[in-house]
């Protein structure tokens, strides 16, 4: 069984590590970002209100964060594992986060920090912009996204480092090669 966090900041390219790791471990990858912007897609009230905070960059409450994380664990393709893609980002969830486990009678495993210096993630940030078009990929609101990482999410490294969870992993490089790098790493 295996219990994943991934960690890191805009960019960093979680998202595309957590659909192959996903595949991996045969497991689901659950991205609170990919469900809000279904959510957005789909107009549902949810995505209503998540849309007004994600277009500027700042973090949806805590109080539907949590309880959309706390639904999809309940689901039975979680019960034998599952890789979280962008949550916790608050303490606050990384509280949530535990009881859930813990009503679970569950515990991580491990958290993976993927790093990627700013330069590089604002690049390929704007790269994807152009790519995919997404609502908040532009200039101004990545800017505001790296500082809301900054201040909220990535004190949340030291809190699972004193946990003795933490793999930290270089993002830079190849997709492939990031992936072997993530593999061993949680060996
Ligand atoms: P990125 O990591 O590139 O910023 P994501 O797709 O993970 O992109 O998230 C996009 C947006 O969705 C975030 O900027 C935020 O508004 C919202 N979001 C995703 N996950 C969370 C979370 N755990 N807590 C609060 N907001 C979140």
């Amino acid at each position: 069984m295996t219990r994943l966090l991934l960690i890191g900041p805009p960019g960093a390219g979680k998202g595309t590590q957590a659909a192959r790791l996903a595949e991996a471990f045969g497991i689901p990858a659950i991205s609170t970002g990919d469900i809000f912007r279904e959510n957005v897609k789909n107009e549902t009230e949810l995505g209503r209100q998540a849309k007004a905070f994600m277009d500027r960059g700042e973090y949806v409450p805590d109080s539907l964060t949590n309880a959309l994380v706390r639904d999809r664990l309940s689901h039975e393709d979680a019960k034998a594992g599952f890789l979280l893609d962008g949550y916790p980002r608050t303490a606050d969830q990384v509280v949530e986060l535990d009881d859930i486990l813990a009503d679970q009678g569950n515990t991580l495993d491990s958290v993976v920090l993927i790093t990627a210096d700013t330069e590089e993630v604002v690049r390929r940030l704007l790269n994807r912009a152009l790519e995919q078009g997404r609502a908040d990929d532009t200039e101004e609101v990545i800017r505001r996204r790296m500082e809301v990482y900054a201040e909220q999410t990535a004190p949340l490294i030291e809190v699972y480092s004193n946990r003795n969870l933490v793999r930290e992993v270089d993002g830079l490089g190849a997709v492939e090669e990031v992936t072997e790098r993530i593999l061993s790493a949680l060996k």
